[in-house]
């Protein structure tokens, strides 16, 4: 019994096979550059890694590549197709109609369809990867577990914006946050490390990786996220430009005559720490280079930190207390400064760090607060893949 699961982005199918009894993963791959002349698969299992070059022109080759490969004499781990008994797909945007994860229909794929527009880089290629999944493995059950559905739980109050009202009615146009698969696990994770029942927990999780999310989860549920619409607002990211005054797009445009097309790119892919620094979009560099003296490289480093504070102090606020905090995601799961920046004057809120222990939490789950901390902090690794194949399974 095995559980395939599927990630399309767009030229790319992440994939992992995972033992469903073990909850052991027996291979995990990538399919890179569809449809460029340098395209490849390259897989690993516990014995051995595949790496093959050769073109890839659709999603259909990248799919049959690989099955082949899962299948492949030396390389492989299965004998026969028959073997997967479900398939959990990475789907981003399932609008207000999905709050769980759910088995694929047609009516299911329309619904995904139906709200491309609200994430045009995700959903078309996500329904791309099911339609082929689907055609390649007819008879089993197939399963989307959506980014958005954790949040699905916020409040109206959390989740509205100021504008006219039947922009949400007619459009569909309201908050409705991501890396809720990340959210959902690392938040469940630490329902089991913390030992409290699950309605007495006040927890904000800071999923910061190249994208950001902190979200406040209370009694398990998601009341509200940092994320919005798009996931552009909230914390400074990688190249996102995070909150800004929604008034300075009319004056980067009226004024200094930027077209939307520029404006666009510009918060998406020119802001943020790349943007602030000057030098990169990777906090690895940032600190060194804020290490050797770079200012601006300190100053997005004070940023960054800053803004994850303002959002845990608002959460807070929002939930009546905090009792839980969960650092996950690149920058969260390795960075023991940036936790610690974060943090450093947060003792009126009841948080305290234990520096030996923050420093020792690389990658591993950990309590990283002082015995004497009101507040329980945890590094938890997010293992989105794990959550989809759970979910995958529990409805198969
Ligand atoms: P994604 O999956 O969204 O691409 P990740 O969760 O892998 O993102 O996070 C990427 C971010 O994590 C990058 O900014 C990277 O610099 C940062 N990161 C990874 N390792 C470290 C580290 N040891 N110290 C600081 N930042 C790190």
């Amino acid at each position: 019994m095995k559980i395939l699961v599927i990630n399309c982005g767009s030229s790319s199918i992440k994939y992992q096979l995972f033992d469903a009894k073990m909850k052991q993963v027996m291979a995990k791959g990538i399919v890179q550059k569809i449809g460029q002349d340098d395209s490849s698969l390259r897989q690993e299992t516990g014995q051995a890694t595949l790496q093959r070059e050769l073109p890839i022109l659709s999603y259909r080759d990248g799919f049959e590549l690989i099955l082949q490969s899962l299948l492949d004499k030396k390389h492989g781990v299965m004998k026969d197709l028959s073997e997967i008994t479900a398939v959990g797909h990475r789907a981003v945007h399932g609008g207000e109609k999905f709050f769980q994860s759910t088995i694929i229909t047609e009516e299911v794929i329309q619904k995904i369809e139906e709200y491309a527009p609200l994430a045009p880089l995700h959903n078309p290629v996500n329904l791309m990867g099911i339609r082929e999944a689907m055609r390649i493995l007819p008879d089993i059950t197939h399963v989307a577990v959506f980014d958005t559905a954790f949040h699905q739980t916020m409040p109206p109050k959390a989740y509205l914006y100021a504008l006219p009202y039947e922009y949400y009615e007619n459009n569909k146009i309201r908050r409705y946050g991501f890396h809720g698969t990340s959210g959902k696990y690392v938040s469940q994770r630490a329902v089991e490390l913390m030992k409290l029942p699950v309605e007495n927990l006040k927890m904000v999780v800071c999923h910061l990786g190249s994208g950001i999310t902190v979200s406040a989860v209370s009694g398990g549920k998601s009341v509200d996220a940092s994320s919005g619409f798009t996931p552009l607002p909230g914390v400074m990211m990688g190249t996102r430009s995070g909150d800004i005054d929604p008034g300075l797009i009319f004056y980067l445009n009226r004024q200094l005559g930027l077209s939307p097309e520029h404006i666009d790119s510009m918060l998406n892919r020119e802001g943020g720490l790349l943007g602030v620094s000057g030098v990169s979009n990777d906090m690895r560099q940032i600190i060194d280079n804020a290490e050797r003296g770079n200012k601006r490289c300190r100053l997005a480093m004070e940023m960054f930190t800053y803004q994850v504070k303002k959002y845990i102090g608002a959460y807070a606020a929002a939930m009546g207390g905090l009792n839980t905090l969960v650092f996950t995601a690149g920058i969260g799961e390795n960075s023991p400064l940036i936790r610690a920046m974060i943090c450093n004057k947060l003792e009126f809120l009841g948080i305290e760090l234990d520096e030996k222990m923050n420093n020792e939490a690389l990658d591993k789950e950990q309590f990283i607060s002082a015995a004497s901390s009101k507040v329980k902090v945890l590094v938890i690794p997010t293992n989105e893949e794990l959550m989809i194949a759970l979910d995958t399974l529990a409805l198969a």
